[in-house]
């Protein structure tokens, strides 16, 4: 089976600073996979390039049977790729219902995006509830579903989402968590980067350990959750 998204060799620098030096992984359709490890281990900039945002110094990426390097970033959007940023990004004087139809600004199909903006309110019913109110003054757990719900409106066939636990309550994370777990059960493609490595591991199918812009360990959620190396390093145990 060919996989839906394929990274061969990756390596992305910022100037003379390699932030990514060959990385390789693959993302199969219907999977949810995560990229764990510190600050700074390159996981962010790996999205960023995935989205176009970022130029690759060297190496192949292959989404949906066709390559995406030089690929512009709407275009990418376009070809299936949502990403849900760090740190949100959305646009604060905009009301819930207006950042979920700029999420889908590439389509014309008025009848399917109301439908998906009611499918993104039965994901998140307070997004329902509060669809009028400005997203600049929700809550860090709200705004986090609107990144996600945002990121859904173009109909990926992968979700790239970046640190959604990042500044969550535990309930809130907790709940996060859940529904990227329920998109993956309904059959979206999910590749996760996570600091809360425990939580992230406990939802994916496959796993890779990041340090310092390097995949140094791989393997399947549940058998990375399980190794020493990992617990002792992501877990906090000793
Ligand atoms: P975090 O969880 O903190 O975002 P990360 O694993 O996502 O960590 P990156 O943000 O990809 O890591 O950063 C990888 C390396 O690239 C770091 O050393 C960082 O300082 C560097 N870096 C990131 N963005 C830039 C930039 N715009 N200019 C220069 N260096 C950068």
């Amino acid at each position: 089976m060919t996989a839906l998204l394929e990274v061969e060799d990756l390596r992305v620098a910022y100037g003379k600073i390699e932030a990514v030096k060959g990385i390789s992984f693959s993302v199969e359709a219907g999977e949810a996979v995560t990229l764990i490890g510190t600050n700074g281990a390159g996981k962010t900039t790996t999205l960023r390039t995935l989205s176009g945002l970022l130029k690759p110094l060297a190496g192949k990426i292959t989404f949906d049977g066709a390559p995406l390097n030089g690929v512009p970033a709407h275009k990418i959007v376009e070809r299936g790729l949502a990403h849900s940023p760090e740190g949100r990004r959305l646009f604060p004087r905009l009301t819930i219902a207006e950042n979920l139809q700029l999420g889908a600004f590439l389509r014309k199909d008025t009848a399917g995006i109301d439908a998906d903006i009611q499918r993104v309110y039965d994901l998140f019913p307070i997004l329902g509830e509060r669809r009028k109110q400005a997203s600049g003054t929700l809550s860090g757990g709200e705004q986090q579903m609107l990144a996600m719900g945002r990121a859904l409106m173009s109909r990926p066939k992968l979700l790239m989402l970046d640190e959604p636990s990042m500044g969550l309550s535990p309930i809130m994370m907790q709940k996060i968590m859940e529904t990227i777990r329920e998109l993956r059960s309904q059959g979206t493609t999910i590749l996760l980067v996570e600091q809360n490595a425990q939580a992230a591991l406990s939802l994916a199918d496959q796993g890779h350990v990041m340090e310092i812009g390097r995949i140094v360990l791989s393997g399947s959620g549940p058998s990375l959750l399980h190794d020493e190396s990992v617990r002792k390093a992501y877990l906090g145990e000793d």
